[in-house]
C-alpha cells in the first residue's frame, strides 16, 4: 500500500509506514492540525488500514469523515461500513488492489480554475495573470464589485460558488451596468501546498493593512485605486455551521437576496466570542479584515459568504453563486437557465 502526495492539493504528513497499515496525520497548522487534509492511497494485493490520526486536535472542532474521491474528481462521504473512529484516530479500510483520493473537502487547485476559465467565450472578459489569477467582466469606468474568494486556501467551495458567480454575469448579462473585478483564488501558495488557513503563519484575511508582505493582496489594493468600488464580497466557508450564510449591514441586498439565509453583521466582540467558544482560540479582532479594511477605505457596501463545509454538494453552490449574484443586482429572471453542468 502507498501513499501518494506529490501534486497540488495534496496535504498530509506521513508518521509510520508499514507494508498495510500507514499511520497519517494532517499537517500541524501553528499548534493545532490542520482541517483540510487530501492524498491518494493505492493498494497491493492484500488489504490495508490507513490510521488518520489527530482529528481531535484541528484547528476546528468539525465532525471529520473523509470524503473519498475517484478518477473523475467526484467525492462521496466515505461509507460508514469502510472507517471506524477510536479516540483522536479514524480508521480507513483499503480493499486490494483499490486506488482513492482522501480528502477532508473536495480539492480545487489552479488547475480547476485554469480549466474553467478555459470554457469562457465572451469578449467582455478579461483574464489576467500577474501576482494572481484575475477577471474583470465589463467597462472598468462603471461601478465595480470586487469578489475574491480562497483567502483560507482550505475553504474550496468558494470556488465552485465564484465559478457559477462568474457564469451568471456572463450569462445574464449583468456587466450591463456594472463592472466586475474577481480574484478567484488569492492565496494560490497555500492552495498548491494544501493549506487550510495559513500561509508561511499569515492569515491573509487579517493582512490588509500591511504593504509589502503579501504580493496578492498589494495587486488587489493597487487595482482598486483605478476602479469605482461600489461593492466587496469575500467568499468562505465556515467549518462549524451547518448552513450558508452571508453577513451584511446593506438593507437593500438584504431584501434582493432570498437564496441563502442573511445574518446581521457581528461586532468585534461578537467574532471574538466565537472564535473562542466554537474555535477553542483567541483572535487578535483588532486586525482588520478584507471587508473592513476595503470598508473603510472606500465607504463601499460589502458582503461575507459563508459556506458550509459539513455539507460538500459542489453542484448547489455553484447555483448558490449563480442566482445569488443576479439577484443581489436585481435580475431576478436567471432561474430559467441556469447552466447545469455536470461535475
Ligand atoms: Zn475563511
Amino acid at each position: 500500500m502507498k501513499i501518494r502526495t506529490n501534486y497540488p492539493g495534496s496535504s498530509i504528513d506521513i508518521i509510520e509506514e508499514k507494508e498495510n497499515r500507514i499511520i497519517v496525520s494532517p499537517k500541524l497548522e501553528g499548534k493545532k492540525y490542520s482541517n483540510y487534509y487530501n492524498f491518494i492511497v493505492s493498494n497491493d494485493d492484500k488489504e490495508g488500514i490507513i490510521v488518520l490520526k489527530n482529528i481531535n486536535n484541528q484547528q476546528y472542532n468539525a465532525e471529520a469523515i473523509p470524503l473519498v474521491g475517484n478518477i473523475k474528481g467526484n467525492y462521496i462521504k466515505l461509507d460508514k461500513s469502510r472507517y471506524e473512529v477510536n479516540e483522536d484516530s479514524l480508521e480507513i479500510t483499503v480493499k486490494p488492489n483499490e486506488e482513492f483520493e482522501v480528502s477532508s473537502y473536495p480539492r480545487y487547485t489552479k488547475e480547476n480554475l485554469d480549466a474553467f476559465l478555459s470554457t469562457i467565450d465572451s469578449n467582455e472578459v478579461t483574464i489576467n495573470s500577474r501576482a494572481l489569477k484575475e477577471i474583470i467582466i465589463g467597462d472598468k469606468e462603471k461601478e465595480a464589485v470586487f469578489i475574491i474568494g480562497r483567502q483560507h486556501p482550505g475553504e474550496t467551495l468558494s470556488s465552485y460558488f465564484i465559478e457559477g458567480v462568474i457564469n451568471s454575469i456572463i450569462d445574464n448579462k449583468l456587466y450591463d451596468n456594472k463592472c466586475f473585478v474577481i480574484y478567484p483564488i488569492v492565496n494560490e501558495q497555500g492552495v498548491e501546498d494544501g493549506n487550510h488557513r495559513f500561509t508561511l503563519g499569515y492569515d491573509y484575511n487579517r493582512m490588509w493593512n500591511t504593504k509589502g508582505v503579501i504580493e496578492e493582496i498589494d495587486h488587489i489594493k493597487s487595482q482598486m485605486e483605478d476602479f469605482k468600488v461600489k461593492t466587496f464580497i469575500d467568499v468562505h466557508c465556515d467549518e462549524v455551521t451547518k448552513q450558508d450564510y452571508i453577513r451584511t449591514k446593506e438593507e437593500d441586498i438584504k431584501n434582493l437576496v432570498d437564496n441563502i439565509q442573511v445574518l446581521a453583521d457581528q461586532s468585534q466582540l461578537k467574532r471574538f466570542v466565537r472564535a473562542l467558544v466554537k474555535q477553542r482560540k483567541i483572535i487578535n479582532v483588532f486586525d482588520k479584515t478584507a471587508r473592513e479594511y476595503v470598508q473603510d477605505k472606500y465607504g463601499c457596501e460589502s458582503i461575507l459568504i459563508e459556506l458550509s463545509l459539513s455539507n460538500i454538494d459542489r453542484e448547489e453552490r455553484y447555483n448558490l453563486g449563480y442566482s445569488f449574484i443576479s439577484k443581489m443586482m436585481g435580475a431576478t429572471k436567471d432561474e430559467t437557465h441556469i447552466n447545469s453542468r455536470k461535475r
